[in-house]
């Protein structure tokens, strides 16, 4: 029986194996049963002694489901001073944050309390700080047991792994300035930049190093890092991690060099979708570890607009001159507001830069093409407003937090819901709005299911002609199914005439 598209979003839920239903039992939100529903099988969770707790929580008046599963979970702290942070941290925060966001208030406690943590929610919610405090703190109370470390090579106490090079700058830069003042001393080591250099600011010492994967073995190998005394170790973005195909060279650092096996450091993995992959990587990384997802993970919050174009490819540059032609007001302090466009290739994002900037916009691109010297250059120029339009491949989709960020605008849309949510996710951050805009093609066919869905998550409506292509791609692929069972058949029966 073929389904309409109103059977398949109002179909309930297919019944889950018992390991998954200790989540749902605490699941309040119908959106983060959906996101269950997608994993292709149950998360390894702890059965044995959990303590799990519901919570209801408010985000800019939208109710975010917060799901913590394992053992002896502590209890959500209110306020950063509810955990044993020293002075200097506590001065630090405050010059930063008044209060912690949803994943800072159950993470927080759950990593000072030791345990190990695979932790889910929405991009742009603060999970830089959530690992960034208890590990700072750490780091502070390991100074006092192992004073001063000799080693020629660097040793640095905690580890934070990051996929891409502009996302390892700036978890450095934010554990910097958390540091201030602490006598913590962070460094990064990425590719694209000098060894020396890097090497250079190792000799000062280094307590907590960010790190690509690369980069971190090229060291390891060059013995200019042993990671022999490593107490805290962070995967970010650890879906972003596998889907670029890091896989091998994060099983090298953990499974291959000096760094304590698991149970012996502490070790959190962040993420903000929750594939079968991931559940994987923590079954084999993690001991004993605490689940927690917040809200619908990877979901964007109604607080960003998104505004679906249906366009022709040649059409696409007017459309984006119309639309960069009318202002949009950010109130951010009066600076000019930002817009970040994604384009599909290295080479789209370079046509697309120099056609703006030859039609009297201020344009720089983003991709994997530039060198990391050109690639910070764009980046910085973009974030202080000089170049207001930042043109950028997938690169720029996760992590990135610049402030004031107030339209994406999906030249080319992803293949994938996952990368859409990412991508839009780099405007309305920390709780505040944004305005994402998508130039939906005919060629967007497989993705017009999911973004209706999406929509319809965000209690936003979807033009109906996005209905009309998600119906349509249902029945293509339901025609596909059809087709592909019946050459099966075929097969099998040829086989059984040759037999
Ligand atoms: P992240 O998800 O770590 O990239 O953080 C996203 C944004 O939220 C960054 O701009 C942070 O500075 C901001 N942020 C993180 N924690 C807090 C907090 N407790 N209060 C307000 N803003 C925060």
């Amino acid at each position: 029986m073929r389904l309409s598209y109103a059977d398949v979003v109002a179909k309930p839920p297919r019944p889950r194996p018992t390991s998954i239903e200790s989540h749902r039992r605490f699941i309040t939100n119908t959106s983060y049963v959906q996101n269950l529903e997608q994993c292709d099988t149950p998360i390894n969770i702890n059965a044995n002694e959990e303590t799990e707790f519901p919570d209801k929580i408010k985000d800019g008046g939208l109710d975010l489901s917060v799901v913590v599963t394992g053992p002896d979970v502590p209890s959500p702290i209110v306020n950063f001073t509810d955990v044993d942070f020293s002075p200097t941290i506590i001065k630090n925060i405050r010059k930063a944050y008044v209060c912690p966001t949803p994943i800072q208030r159950h993470a927080i406690p759950v990593i000072m309390a030791g345990h190990d943590i695979m932790a889910c929610a929405q991009t742009g919610s603060g999970k830089t700080a959530a690992f960034c405090f208890p590990i700072i703190s750490g780091v502070l109370k390991e100074f006092r047991r192992v004073p001063e470390r000799l080693e020629k090579v660097a040793c640095p106490l905690a580890l934070i792994l990051s996929p891409t090079r502009e996302l390892c700058c700036q978890i450095f830069e934010v554990s910097k300035n958390f540091c201030n003042q602490t006598g913590v001393k962070v460094a990064a080591a990425y590719g694209g930049e000098p060894k020396s250099l890097q090497l250079k600011s190792f000799e000062s010492g280094v307590d907590i190093l960010v790190a690509t994967p690369g980069r971190l073995i090229d060291f390891c190998e060059l013995s200019k890092v042993s990671l022999k005394m490593i107490k805290y170790m962070v995967i970010d973005e650890a879906d972003l991690m596998l889907h670029m195909g890091f896989e091998p060279q994060i099983r090298k650092i953990v499974e291959h060099t000096e760094i304590p096996r698991v149970g012996r450091r502490q070790t959190m993995l962040f993420c903000a979708t929750l594939p079968y992959k991931v559940q994987t990587l923590a079954s084999a990384f993690l001991s004993d570890h605490v689940f927690i997802s917040v809200g619908r993970g990877g979901s964007s919050t109604h607080l960003i607009i998104q505004e679906l174009m249906l366009v022709e490819d040649n059409e696409k540059p007017q459309r984006l001159k119309e639309l960069l032609d009318y202002p949009i007001a950010n109130g951010n302090l009066g600076k000019t507001a930002l817009v970040l466009i994604f384009v599909a290739t290295k080479k789209g994002a370079y046509s697309l830069e120099c056609w703006l900037n030859c039609n009297g916009f201020s344009a720089v691109s983003l991709h994997g093409d530039k060198c990391q010297m050109e690639r910070e250059r764009a980046l910085a120029s973009f974030k202080m407003g000089l170049t207001p339009i930042l043109v950028a491949t997938d690169l720029a989709s996760r992590g990135l937090d610049v402030a004031g960020i107030a339209q994406v605008v999906n030249y080319d849309l992803p293949r994938d819901i996952d990368t859409y949510v990412q991508r839009i996710g780099r405007t309305g951050r920390a709780g505040k709005g944004g305005r994402a805009t998508s130039f939906f093609t005919s060629k967007n066919l497989c993705l017009a299911k999911a973004l209706s869905a999406l929509l319809k998550e965000c209690h936003q409506d979807a033009p109906n002609w996005l209905y009309k292509y998600a119906e349509r791609y249902m029945c293509l692929n339901d025609h596909h199914l059809d087709f592909n069972k019946s050459l099966k058949i075929v097969m099998r029966y040829l086989v059984t005439l040759r037999n």
